[in-house]
Formats: C-alpha cells, structure tokens, sequence
C-alpha cells in the first residue's frame, strides 16, 4: 500500500495550466491561457494580444495609463474612513480597514489625480476593486465630490472611473447617501458646462450603477464589463424567468441604449482627449 493516495478524482491540473514560471515574469490570460511576458502585458495596457481580454486593473495602473509619462498629482491623499456606525461583522470595522490598508497600500476604495492626457487637462477619479470590493463607503464619496470640485475650479474635463461591488455595508445610510451627494456635484458641472465622462469596467454594479457611472455626459465601458444592478440571481427569482444570455456585459447594455460605446484600453487614452477636445469646442 502506498504512503499517499489521492481520495479525490478530478483535481488533477491538465499540462497546459501547470504554472512553470515564477510569477511576476509571465502572465496567463485567465480567458484563453495564452502566456505572454508581463512587461509585454503591461504594453498592451493589461489586455491579452490574443483574446484581447481585459485584465482588472487598479487606480495605479490607470493613472500611468492615461496621464501624460505617468505625471500626476494626487488629491486628498490620505483621506481614511471613520467608523459612525460602531460597526462590527466578522471583525470590527475599523479593523478591517486597517487590515486591508495594509494589505493593498491603498487608503480606501478611490484615489482621485489630475495633470494632462495628451496636454488635455483632466481630473480622474477611480475606484479600486482591491479594496473591500470596491465599495462606495463615505470616504469614496468624498474624494468623488472634491475631484468634481477640482475640476470646476480649474475646468477640467471630469472623469470617473468605476469598478464596485456597490454600497459598502459597513457603512449602511451613510454609504447611500454618497450617491445623491455624488449626483448633486454632477449636477453642478452640467451647469458649467463641463464635460464628465463615465467609464465603467469589470464589474460596476449596485449603488454606484444607479448614481455617477451612468450620469456621465458620456457613459462608455470596456470590452466585457460586467455591468448591472442587481445580481443576475436576484432578478431571476424576482422575474420568475431565464435572462437572456450575454445580459449585463457591457455589449448587451450598450446595444440596449445604456452606454454611448465601449472603447478598448489601448485606445482609451486618445479616444478621451479627443472626445472632450470636440466637446469643450465654444459653440
Ligand atoms: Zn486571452
């Protein structure tokens, strides 16, 4: 008899899966496991050069991405949550912030910048996924608000990047009540007339899917963004009926009129500079 056997069938790794390479140099695209070199990864803006599948990146990336040799100023740096609920789950709240600042090296869920793309002045706001999902807390509302502020001191072109679970529950009321508060600053820069644009990626759902992602002059997503409200389970009990497939990716919600078009990572910089360039045009 042997010293080990396994007791379970099908766990088995088939060849082409089995990581050989340390990590950090390659990259597997998690779609079509095409391998390719990290640093040629990162050229191709985090997308795969053979599937073109884009790769959840955060506000970091996005920041040397799109701002002009990666220059930027960032607002409000260190803007860190408060705990008004006295909440606890499985932990304390504040402890769990504390875990996960430490974790990500972020200080919550947004970070707000702005410097040039393609000498195009622009404040952008974006979300990172990595920090409690993305979720809308207070602290994300806040940043959001003051970058709108940034932007119509100085007229600026606004825009938000989105990627969120949606409200953060820690923070119950005070977390919805980011999304009127987010809305009314918009409001305001309407009234100046100035551009703000909506770009949500993989996945914008919840609270932040029904207030700024989709209150953009322009609302544009990436290829393949889960994109929607309530989970597809959710609406499934509730309709009583099978959802259509492809519903809630950025194609189908575009074809159902919710998006003005999807544009692909690699082009989203000059695709930015020259919309708003068009849009800033005296009439
Ligand atoms: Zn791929």
């Amino acid at each position: 008899m042997s010293w080990f056997r396994r007791t379970e069938k099908g766990i088995s790794t088939p060849t082409e899966l089995k990581r050989e390479t340390p990590d950090g140099l390659w990259y597997q695209c998690p779609e079509c496991k095409n391998v390719v070199q990290t640093r040629e990864h990162q050229q191709n803006a985090y997308t795969c050069p053979k599937c073109n599948y884009h790769d959840k990146i955060g506000s970091e990336a996005y920041f040397n991405l799109l701002f002009d040799e990666g220059k930027y100023t960032e607002l409000d740096k260190d803007m860190i949550s408060g705990d008004p609920l006295n909440f606890v789950d499985t932990k304390a709240y504040p402890a769990r912030i504390k875990a996960t600042v430490e974790k990500t090296g972020l200080k919550d869920a947004c970070r707000t910048a702005y410097g040039k793309i393609n000498g195009v002045d622009f404040t952008i706001s974006c979300m990172d996924f990595g920090f409690i999902g993305g979720s809308m807390g207070s602290v994300v509302g806040e940043k959001i608000a003051r970058g709108i502020d940034h932007a119509l001191k100085k007229k600026t072109p606004f825009l938000m990047i989105s990627k969120s679970g949606g409200a953060r529950m820690m923070e119950a009321g005070f977390s919805l009540m980011q999304m009127a508060k987010t809305s009314a600053k918009l409001a305001l820069l309407e009234e100046a007339k100035i551009p703000y644009i909506s770009l949500l990626t993989d996945p914008t759902t919840g609270g932040v899917t029904a207030s700024f992602a989709m209150l953009g002059d322009l609302n544009i997503a990436e290829p393949g963004s889960l994109i929607g409200f309530a989970g597809p389970r959710v609406i499934k009990e509730t309709i009583g009926k099978d959802l259509p497939k492809g519903f809630q990716t950025a194609e189908f919600v575009l074809e159902h009129g919710f998006l003005d078009f999807i544009v692909d990572r690699k082009e989203l910089k000059d695709k930015l500079s020259s919309v708003v360039t068009i849009m800033m045009q005296p009439s």
